[in-house]
């Protein structure tokens, strides 16, 4: 990198947000040369698209196209669009991805968003657009569930996300120190961001080796208000850090990432799980969740601030109420060590162990990506329209590890790897 040797302080503003470009196609994308890529983006985060576009073509993409968003706009359909129009999403829009995804195209999105831009519509609306979304994107969203593209998910401060996360600081303050936060988690200010995500990579690898070597059966989760046990998918295997996609290239999908993650049981969820942090899932607020499974369902679902969307949510289809992922995340992580609640699961959910409502990831099992729908659900994988990580760890949590034979070792105390 052109900037590497400068010491990481002297490094201006921009300085760093290219090196977070470069990062983010260098490693997180892992983009090939000749590679179309599709960006989305809101338009608060500009500077960070175009630094991304011009880092994208210098690495040999053949096209970058980005599509970008506007919270403004958002709000219009809210208040002036006909009631039908919540039923509507851009189907050709999601087809066009698709179609871009089979044809060799990477994928990644900025993230950055109001997290509660929608928090005073209404909640009937909110669900049915997002409904909708989920339907038209699914097949392109499969590629990336099935991770048969390279993609990845990186971060701009935007002023709507900083003034929710600082609220007594001025706006520049709040950008400042989002933007702080950003670049130390997605590690542009070391040294050397190339080779500290590469010595990061490996640590994740291990660690989900580790898991692999043991093949526990099920996780076994005691905290304040939780008491929950995990069936993991049958063949399930861990994954953290890079993968090779099906199309050969090998990306990070989250920029920043520190979970280890795997495929739980569909069938096989026990007990009682309350959040430890507020959720915010496609700009609603939804805080103070607590659930109660019975054989991998959702039986009851409780939330002090939301209720209405989470129950909207559960009831998208019959996989949203049941688990697609489990994440095991230290609570010592950088993120969680920030102390900073984010509002944003790219960062939430690697400050803390979570679970995920709704569509597990194939390539989370044994062969995954061979498997038929059929195959993967007889092995416990669930299926969903949704994908919803919510966040149950905190420095008050102990996880067991439950091995085939009956007998229980411990994973996680106090929220730290044993
Ligand atoms: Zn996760
Ligand atoms: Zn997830």
């Amino acid at each position: 990198m052109t900037t590497a040797a400068l010491a990481t302080e002297q490094l201006t503003h921009e300085q760093k947000l290219d090196r977070l470009a470069e990062v983010a196609v260098r490693v997180g994308l892992g983009l090939e040369r000749g590679q179309e890529l599709v960006m989305t983006a809101s338009l608060d985060a500009l500077p960070l698209a175009r630094r991304i576009t011009e880092h994208a073509y210098r690495a040999g993409a053949s096209l970058v196209t980005t599509l970008f968003s506007d919270d403004e706009t958002a709000l219009m359909r809210y208040k002036f669009a006909s009631d039908e129009s919540f039923d509507r999403a851009p189907a050709w829009l999601y087809d066009g991805m698709g179609t871009a995804f089979r044809s060799g195209a990477a994928r990644l999105a900025i993230a950055g968003a109001n997290p509660s831009l929608l928090s005073n519509e209404d909640p009937d609306k909110v669900g049915r657009a997002n409904r909708a979304v989920s339907k038209a994107y699914r097949p392109a969203l499969e590629l990336i569930t099935r991770h048969e593209i390279n993609w990845t998910i990186v971060a701009s401060a935007t002023p709507a996300w900083a003034a929710a996360m600082f609220p007594n600081d001025t706006l520049e303050v709040a950008l400042a120190k989002l933007w702080d936060a950003i670049f130390a988690s997605s590690r542009v200010d070391t040294e050397d961001p190339v080779a500290a995500w590469k010595t990061h990579d490996a640590g994740l690898h291990k660690r989900a080796a580790y898991l692999n070597e043991k093949r526990y059966s099920a996780l076994q989760y005691r905290g304040p208000g939780t008491d929950f046990r995990l069936g993991l998918a049958d063949d399930h295997l861990w994954l953290g850090g890079g993968t090779t996609a099906g199309n050969g290239a090998y990306c990070i999908p989250n920029m920043p990432t520190e979970e280890v993650f795997s495929t739980p049981h569909k069938d096989r969820a026990d007990g009682v799980v309350t959040a430890t942090k507020p959720l915010s899932h496609q700009g609603t607020m939804i805080e103070g969740i607590q659930v109660r499974f019975e054989a991998g369902r959702i039986v009851e679902a409780k939330a002090t601030k939301g209720q209405e969307v989470l129950q909207k949510l559960i009831d998208t289809d019959d996989g949203a109420r049941r688990l697609g992922e489990v994440a095991l995340v230290p609570h010592s992580s950088p993120i969680a060590a920030s102390g900073l609640l984010f509002f944003n699961t790219l960062f939430d959910e690697n400050a803390a162990c979570h679970i995920a409502l709704g569509q597990a990831y194939s390539s989370c099992l044994i062969d995954g990506d061979k498997l038929t729908p059929e195959q993967l659900a007889a092995k416990g994988a669930n299926d969903s329209l949704i994908h919803v990580d919510w966040m149950i760890g905190s420095d008050k949590l102990d996880i067991d590890g439950i091995t085939a034979y009956g007998a229980t070792e411990p994973l996680m105390r106090r929220g730290e790897w044993v």
